[in-house]
């Protein structure tokens, strides 16, 4: 029986990638070493950098004049990492303002770690529905100049994603947009270029955890830019002029990343994989569209392809509901404590077979209880 992974993340990564890592595991390509036990100024394991490293841009389209950063700490420590690298931008006083569009957890969970540095100005929030939408863009109440303006692009929890890039230059005396892309990063295309800084933990769509992604303009690494008490090790100066290197990077996660990168390349790119994770998403909202014993909360126009929360009309069937997904090889389908109900994600490495089987089963389900 096949066996489907709907993890929120740590998530599926696709077969083929588990199976070379494994086949590589003991000897990395004749080296006689493992990727783990490898020097990371060896000319191994830069190699391995540097083919990661190219793949990316290339695959993210990332224009020259931005700098790709290998980090740790995750998108939760860049939520303190985005204000200590950016509040000085300009030289301006401290404590300076920095506005954040709240559309679920994870953008509020960036906001108040913001408020440890700085002043918030929330610019919009949606928390009044409950997280269902994306504040209409008419509504936001932009500083004047802030530092820069924050938002979470898609929230796996609650299953809200921009379908739209905003511009908010013109408001804001042009100030960056800092995006958290963590759950939809190389699932759509995305022009770069709107963006200041993009961050992402990589281990929902890129690999394992460990490792967080940087993408970040280079006139944004100016100096005095970032706070006397930024750590080194989180200055995204330091780290680009180290090329990552600074610190010991994450090797094997860095390792395992670039492996999902070859991958991707040969299933036609970041393009078509987003027409994939279109046709996915599409399938399984259907589904749940077509039902009265199925509920979504989130409105048509932000729905999430990469996150998928749903709830049974009746929560007293929801144990019976994971137990017979289990059954059939469908895991981790239990939704967020905070939100509960069920959650189905359906990242780059979920093939679509995956979610006709995750369909058949609601379906039948349905049959039986509805
Ligand atoms: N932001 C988003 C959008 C996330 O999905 C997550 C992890 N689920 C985080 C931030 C936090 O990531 P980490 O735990 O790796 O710091």
């Amino acid at each position: 029986m096949p066996i489907y992974n709907f993890s929120a993340g740590p998530a599926v990564l696709p077969k083929e990638v588990l199976q070379q890592a494994a086949a590589e595991m003991l000897d990395w390509q004749g080296s006689g070493m493992s990727v783990m036990e490898m020097s990371h100024r060896g000319k191994e394991f830069m190699s391995i950098l540097a083919a990661a490293q190219q793949d990316f841009r290339a695959l993210f389209a990332v224009p020259d004049n931005y700098k790709l950063l290998f980090m740790q700490g995750g998108a939760i420590a860049e939520n303190a990492i985005v204000p200590l690298n950016l509040l000085g931008r300009g030289g301006r006083a401290q404590p300076a303002t920095s506005d954040y569009i709240n559309t679920g957890s994870w953008s509020t969970k960036s906001l108040k770690e913001a408020r440890r540095y700085g002043n918030v100005n929330v610019a919009a929030s949606s928390e009044d529905s409950h997280f269902a939408q994306i504040p209409d863009r008419d509504s936001w109440q932009l500083s004047k100049d802030p530092a820069y303006v924050h938002l979470c692009t898609n929230e796996t929890i609650d299953g809200v994603e921009y379908q739209f890039t905003p511009d908010v230059a013109a408001e804001t005396n042009n100030a960056p947009l800092v995006a958290d892309m963590s759950s939809h990063i190389l699932s759509r295309v995305v022009d770069v270029s709107k963006y200041g800084v993009i961050y992402g933990g990589a281990q929902k769509n890129i690999g394992p955890a460990g490792l967080t992604l940087v993408v970040v303009r280079e006139d944004l690494l100016g100096p005095g830019y970032a706070l006397p008490a930024c750590p080194s090790a989180f200055n995204w100066k330091i780290v680009a002029d180290n090329d990552s290197m600074y610190n010991t990077p994450p090797t094997y996660a860095i390792y395992i990343a670039g492996l999902v990168f070859q991958w991707l390349k040969k299933q036609g790119g970041v393009a078509a994989m987003e027409q994939r994770n279109i046709a996915k998403a599409a399938l399984l909202y259907d589904c749940l569209d077509a039902s009265d014993f199925y509920r979504t909360k989130i409105a048509s126009s932000c729905r999430s392809r990469m996150n998928v929360p749903f709830f049974l009309a009746d929560d007293a069937l929801n144990d019976a509901f994971l137990s017979g997904a289990k059954e059939r090889g469908l895991l981790q389908l239990k939704g967020h404590k905070s939100v509960g109900g069920m959650r189905a994600s359906i990242y780059n490495a979920m093939p679509l077979e995956g979610v006709q089987a995750l369909v058949a089963y609601l379906q039948e389900f349905e049959k039986q209880r509805g």
